[in-house]
């Protein structure tokens, strides 16, 4: 068959979903998040159905195409897209399906975060995800998965029950514990490698309201918050979860006129306790002085949300990450510099705690391998004016030259730029050699390497 009578017949089943350079609506279409990613794919077949995926499949099998997945196109590298390839665009499948009385959700492969959070929050539950919510569920799962509810709920992976994919060859299986356990498991942190996902089951834990919100202190006092953060927070019982944050204070309410636009350091909490300890559980938070102290009750949801407004989609973006056991007096010399050079105002670095519950799975349980690491770091350089770019790039490895010497020697997969095999290789550890044995049993001719790519085995 010809591209062009292949074109066709994706045409005649996917409709106006096909969508090709020169469409009305191709740019529109083949924008990620990330906006310093501008690549040209051939064909973008939105999915709204199974059926879908497997004809897009079989479409850029047939034409030889390199194929990208896109779920939510977050992705920092952009591997929700490929220059002359085909996009298997997932945003169509987003229907969340709350079962309350087990404590389960299931939930398509395109969807963001806030739709599964707007439907479980409905039944008082939740599960763990990240910390903006248009995210993508496909994306952020298929690589780990950290939030607010980790500490004491673990990663997005140790809550996944159950995959719906559609494999390299076209077949659609269920993924679990007892269906298919050696693809269950490289799915639990091996991203894009093994299929497209179709649909997620995930457990789901009581949450409603927390106590949360950021507190926040000038830049000078970066040393000082972040050496007492590093060593209260681990110390802490796993309901309070808070994020250290390198930031420049945006010029909104409710922070104080006073602090707009300078830049500072933050912790942004969220305490799923007892709400009646919570002052007790803030206290030597509190003691600490902040320059602004924004703690108070909120939905869940809510506080899922928080950034969305200021990181909308098309910013420019280059981020680079790094897993800490601990963060030693000299990183922490070198935030307290790096805080201060912030190039922009949507810049950041954040600290994320991964002990607790994460810790309470074992290294070769999931791909995810540094489960005895207490901190992802991620350094952001971002920013709306794409004249920005490389003073975000270099502002970002620089930092990440002054920190990384301190680092684990390995970062979350989804905090990775296009680093190449060795990072890839690092990131999964002792579990790189059984992801590439089941990566050579479930695409073995290496159709899904729009990726953090796992080489066949053999
Ligand atoms: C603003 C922002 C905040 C973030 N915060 C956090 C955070 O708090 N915690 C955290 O853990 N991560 C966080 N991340 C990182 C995030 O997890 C990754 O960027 C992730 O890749 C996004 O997933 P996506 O589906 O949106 O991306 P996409 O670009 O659509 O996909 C990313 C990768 O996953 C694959 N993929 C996506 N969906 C599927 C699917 N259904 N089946 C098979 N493969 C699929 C794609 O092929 C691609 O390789 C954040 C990212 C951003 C931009």
């Amino acid at each position: 068959m010809s591209h062009t009578t292949a074109i066709g017949a994706l045409r005649g089943r996917l409709g106006a979903e096909v969508i090709l350079p020169g469409d009305a609506g191709y740019d529109e279409a083949r924008a990620l998040h990330n906006g310093m990613i501008d690549k040209r794919p051939a064909v973008i077949a939105r999915c709204a159905s199974v059926g879908d995926v497997a004809s897009a499949l079989e479409f850029g099998r047939s034409c030889g195409l390199a194929i990208a997945i896109r779920g939510g196109g977050h992705n920092g590298p952009g591997f929700g897209t490929v220059d002359g390839g085909l996009v298997i665009d997932l945003s169509p499948m987003h229907r969340v399906e709350v079962d309350a009385d087990r404590r389960t959700a299931r939930v398509q492969g395109g969807a963001t975060w806030a739709q599964v959070d707007g439907a479980t929050h409905a039944h008082g539950l939740a599960t763990p995800s990240g910390v903006v919510s248009s995210t993508g569920v496909g994306g952020l799962t298929l690589g780990g998965g950290h939030g607010y509810l980790t500490r004491k709920h673990g990663l997005t992976i140790d809550n996944l029950l159950a995959a719906e994919v559609v494999l390299a060859d076209g077949r659609l299986v269920t993924a679990s514990e007892s269906d298919h356990p050696d693809l269950f498991w490289a799915l639990r942190g091996g991203g894009g490698n093994f299929g497209v996902v179709t649909s997620f089951t995930f457990r789901l834990h009581p949450v409603h309201t927390v106590i949360c919100g950021p507190t926040a202190w000038p830049a000078s006092a970066t040393a000082d918050v972040l050496s007492w953060y590093r060593d209260f927070l681990p110390a802490q019982d796993e309901e309070l979860y808070g994020f250290f944050a390198a930031m420049t204070v945006p010029p909104v309410a409710p922070f104080p006129e006073a602090f707009h636009l300078q830049k500072a350091c933050a912790v942004i909490w969220c305490y799923t306790g007892d709400p009646a300890r919570a002052d007790e559980v803030f206290a030597p938070v509190r003691q600490l002085g902040p320059a602004f102290d924004g703690l108070g009750a909120a939905p869940y949801p809510a506080l899922q949300s928080t950034f969305d407004g200021l990181y909308p989609k098309g910013l420019q973006w280059y981020w680079r990450g790094d897993f800490f056991t601990t963060v030693p007096d000299a990183a922490v010399a070198a935030h307290a510099r790096f805080v201060e050079e912030l190039p922009t105002m949507h810049s950041t670095m954040h600290i994320y705690p991964i002990d607790g519950a994460v810790q309470r799975v074992g290294t070769t349980e999931t791909p995810w391998a540094h489960r005895d690491v207490n901190f992802s770091q991620v350094i952001a350089g971002v920013d709306p004016d794409p004249a920005n770019a490389e003073v975000l790039k270099r502002w970002a490895v620089d930092y990440w030259d002054a920190t990384h010497p301190y680092s684990a020697g390995a970062a979350y997969v989804n905090f990775m730029m296009d680093e190449g095999q060795d990072r890839v290789r690092a990131t999964y550890g002792p579990n790189y050699r059984r992801l590439s044995e089941v990566k050579a049993q479930y695409d073995p001719d290496n159709v899904f390497h729009i990726n953090q790519n796992i080489l066949p085995a053999g």
